[in-house]
C-alpha cells in the first residue's frame, strides 16, 4: 500500500510544510510540547487519531496499542507502556481530556471473540475480557471494551482525583469505518450516540 520510498517523499512534503513555510510551528514546538488531549487508539493502520481528528503535531498526546485498550491500575498485567504514557500525559502534561478511540472491525476485538492466537495476544486481550461476558455482536463487544478502558481509567489515583476535581475529562468515541461517523459514550445514559457534525 505504501512503499519506504513514498514513506520519505511524504517526509519531504511533511518538512516543506511545517519547516519551510511561513509558519513554523516546529519554532514553537522544539522548546515544549503542550498537549491538551490524550488519545488512547488502536494501532489499526485505518485509525490514526491526528489523520482522524485532522489535528496538528503538538495536539495531541497518542498511546496506541492493540484493540485501545486501558488496563486496571491494580491489575495492569504489566502493560507498563499505557500506565506510564497515561501518567506522564496526566501528571505532567496536565492535559484536559482522555480520548478513549475505539473503531468498528477491531481485529483485537475480534480475536477475542473468537479466542485470540498467538503467544502475546492472548495475554494482552485478557485485559478486556470483561467485555465479552454478554455482547452478541462486534460492534457491541467494541463499544462495551470502550467502556471498560473508561472504567479502568477511573481505577487510576492521579485520573480520579482530577475527574473529581473537574480538571480532567473522560471521553469514550467509537469510529464507525463503514459509515465514517463518529459517536460518543454518553455517561448519562449509558449508550453511544452519534456526535453531531
Ligand atoms: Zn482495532
Amino acid at each position: 500500500m505504501c512503499s519506504i520510498d513514498a514513506l520519505l517523499k511524504g517526509f519531504q512534503r511533511f518538512r516543506e510544510k511545517y519547516f519551510q513555510g511561513s509558519d513554523k510551528p516546529y519554532d514553537r514546538l522544539k522548546l515544549a510540547q503542550r498537549p491538551d488531549i490524550l488519545v488512547i487508539a488502536c494501532s489499526d493502520s485505518r485509525v490514526d487519531p491526528a489523520i482522524l481528528f485532522d489535528a496538528n503535531p503538538g495536539d495531541l498526546f497518542v498511546v496506541r496499542n492493540v484493540a485501545n485498550l486501558v488496563p486496571p491500575y491494580s491489575d495492569h498485567g504489566g502493560a507498563l507502556g499505557v500506565c506510564a504514557a497515561l501518567e506522564f500525559a496526566i501528571c505532567q502534561l496536565e492535559v484536559e481530556h482522555v480520548v478513549v478511540l475505539g473503531h468498528s472491525q477491531c481485529g483485537g476485538i475480534q480475536a477475542l471473540a473468537t479466542g485470540p492466537d498467538g503467544e502475546f495476544i492472548p495475554q494482552w486481550m485478557y485485559i478486556a475480557r470483561d467485555a465479552s461476558s454478554d455482547q452478541t455482536s462486534a460492534k457491541a463487544l467494541e463499544q462495551s471494551s470502550i467502556r471498560l478502558s473508561l472504567g479502568n481509567l477511573m481505577t487510576f489515583p492521579f485520573v480520579k482525583e482530577r475527574v473529581d476535581e473537574a480538571k480532567l475529562a473522560i471521553h469514550g468515541w467509537y469510529f464507525d469505518l463503514d459509515s465514517g461517523e463518529l459517536s460518543g459514550y454518553d455517561h448519562q445514559t449509558g449508550v453511544f450516540k452519534a456526535i453531531p457534525r
